[in-house]
Order: structure tokens, then C-alpha cells, then sequence
């Protein structure tokens, strides 16, 4: 299983209908926290998130309707008696924050906290597991700001049938060859894993595109990813607003998501003013029709 269920999709503030930016990846058994809006905890009480499972938070910036709820949660993680370590992926300054805040209060936590801070110099690989692979990249806002990529890596090696039989291995030792074990024959040929197998095929990928302006350079870090999420806090006609404020609209969402030849688009962190969002959808979709809403409490396949 690898899919995002949204928690939040409004921008800055939180409305009775709309929550700020907050998603879950669930990876098999793991679940990933992307930002942590104000409410973030009682999203994910409301659908019904297995918060013991929580290993991961990334955080994408320091605008408070990305980070707010993430004390909160916290607390309430060590209240509950958790005793997993938490890992905060964030910018400095998210640190700094957070350890005030316990320190205040007097809060020992139950769990351990790690906290990671996200420099723009050093972009790439951050997480890395058996299953998934996490990178983060610099967008561009106002401030400091991040998106990330979320890869299920496929462990398994593909076994080549008809070479595996030439070399008269047993197929009970296939399983072995998935998990790149050479072979060694009675006659004492050795046979390598690379003879009979092929790499992995590359895995999903998700990738999130926090707060930023529209720029074409950013469509790099999308390449054929099967889903994509970005924000569209404005209608198309409201561009010069869009850059102004370092943010995005639909048009130049959906014309990212073609020019990286994403297979899926979805779109949130909608302002505020907006009650209704059809206008959204449909005007992602005259550019890039496989656009939908990244509407709260709904999971999304990756
Ligand atoms: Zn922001």
C-alpha cells in the first residue's frame, strides 16, 4: 500500500470546513506526517490515523499553517505513551522552536525526538530504508522552503527465466536471487547474481510541492512521478497576486505537472476567500486533465 490521505488543504488560516496543510503517506505498515497545520491531531483522530505508527514528520517551511499543530501532536504522542523514537525532519529554526516549547513547559517527552534540520545546501537523500526512500529539494518562496519525494523502493531483483535455467538453478533458490545472491554450482562455477537477474524496476514516486511560485525549473524534481501534489492557493486570475505572494495558481500548477510529465495531479492549499472549488478542478484540468482536488479525509493511490 502506498497512498496520501489529506488532513488539511486550506491555506493560512484554518476555516470550519478547511484545515491548513497537513498530509499522510502510509508506506505498508509506515506512515510519513507531511507539515502539521494547526488541527493537525484531530485530522488525524477524525479519519482515524494509527498515530502509533507515526515514525516520520517532514516539515516544508516555517509559515505557521505548516507547523502549528506540530507541538500539539507531540504532546499528545508522549501523553498517549508512545515510546518509538520520532524523527522531525524541518528548517533549523524548527529546532530551536520545539525545544523551547518543551523546555517552558517542562515537558519531558516519553519518546525519543530526533530532530533533522534541512539545509538548502545539502538537497538529496534524507531517509532511507528497506522501502522507502525520502529526498527534499529547495522550491521558492518567501522564506526557506521544501518540497519532498517519497520513493517505495522495489527491493526485489527481476529473475531472467531462461538464463537461470542455463545455468541449472534450482527455482527454490530464486527467492535468494530477488535478494541478489549469487549461486554457487556443485561442478564450482560460480554463478553471479548479474548474470541472472535484473535490477529492481524503479519504484513509485510521490512528490510534494510545499509553498512556492510557479517556476519551470522546479518541474525536474516531478519527472514521471506517478503523483503529484501542488499547491494552487489561487484561480488563474489571480496571477500577479500568485507571484507576488511567492505562491502558485491553477494554471501554473497543472502546466508543471505537464511539463514533468506527472501522471496524476493534486491540488490544494486554497485560500481562504474561496468557498467553492469546482474552479479549481476545472481549470487544472484545460491544461492537465488528470487533475483532482486533494479534498480532506480522501486517500489518494500513489
Ligand atoms: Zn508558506
Amino acid at each position: 500500500m502506498f497512498a496520501v490521505t489529506i488532513l488539511g488543504n486550506n491555506s493560512a488560516i484554518p476555516t470550519l470546513e478547511r484545515h491548513p496543510t497537513a498530509q499522510i503517506v502510509t508506506c505498508n505498515e509506515q506512515l510519513l506526517l507531511i507539515d502539521c497545520g494547526e488541527g493537525t491531531q484531530l485530522q488525524i483522530a477524525r479519519y482515524k490515523i494509527k498515530r502509533s505508527r507515526l515514525r516520520y514528520i517532514f516539515i516544508s517551511h516555517m509559515h505557521g499553517d505548516h507547523y502549528f499543530g506540530l507541538i500539539g501532536l507531540i504532546n499528545t504522542l508522549s501523553l498517549l505513551g508512545q515510546k518509538e523514537p520520532l524523527t522531525v525532519f524541518g528548517p533549523p529554526e524548527l529546532e530551536t522552536i520545539l525545544h523551547l516549547q518543551l523546555e517552558c513547559s517542562g515537558t519531558t517527552l516519553q519518546f525519543e525526538l530526533i530532530f533533522v534540520p534541512l539545509r538548502e545546501e545539502n538537497q538529496g537523500v534524507i531517509l532511507e530504508d528497506k522501502e522507502l526512500r525520502v529526498s527534499f529539494f529547495p522550491v521558492h518562496h518567501r522564506i526557506p522552503c521544501f518540497g519532498f519525494i517519497i520513493e517505495m523502493q522495489k527491493r526485489k531483483r527481476k529473475i531472467i527465466p531462461d538464463q537461470a535455467r542455463a545455468y541449472e538453478i534450482p527455482a527454490a533458490y530464486f527467492s535468494h536471487l530477488q535478494e541478489g545472491a549469487d549461486y554457487q554450482r556443485k561442478d564450482g562455477l560460480l554463478v553471479k547474481n548479474d548474470w541472472v537477474t535484473l535490477p529492481p524496476p524503479p519504484g513509485k514516486r510521490y512528490v510534494y510541492f510545499a509553498d512556492t511560485q510557479y517556476s519551470e525549473d522546479l518541474a525536474v524534481y516531478a519527472q514521471n512521478a506517478d503523483l503529484m501534489y501542488h499547491e494552487t492557493t489561487y484561480l488563474q486570475q489571480l496571477e500577479e497576486r500568485a507571484t507576488e505572494r511567492f505562491h502558485s495558481t491553477t494554471t501554473q500548477a497543472a502546466t508543471l505537472a505537464l511539463k514533468a510529465n506527472a501522471k496524476r495531479l493534486i491540488i490544494g492549499h486554497f485560500s481562504s476567500k474561496y468557498t467553492e472549488l469546482s474552479g479549481f478542478e476545472e481549470e487544472c484540468r484545460q491544461v492537465f486533465p488528470n487533475t483532482d482536488l486533494a479534498l480532506e479525509g480522501t486517500t489518494y493511490l500513489i
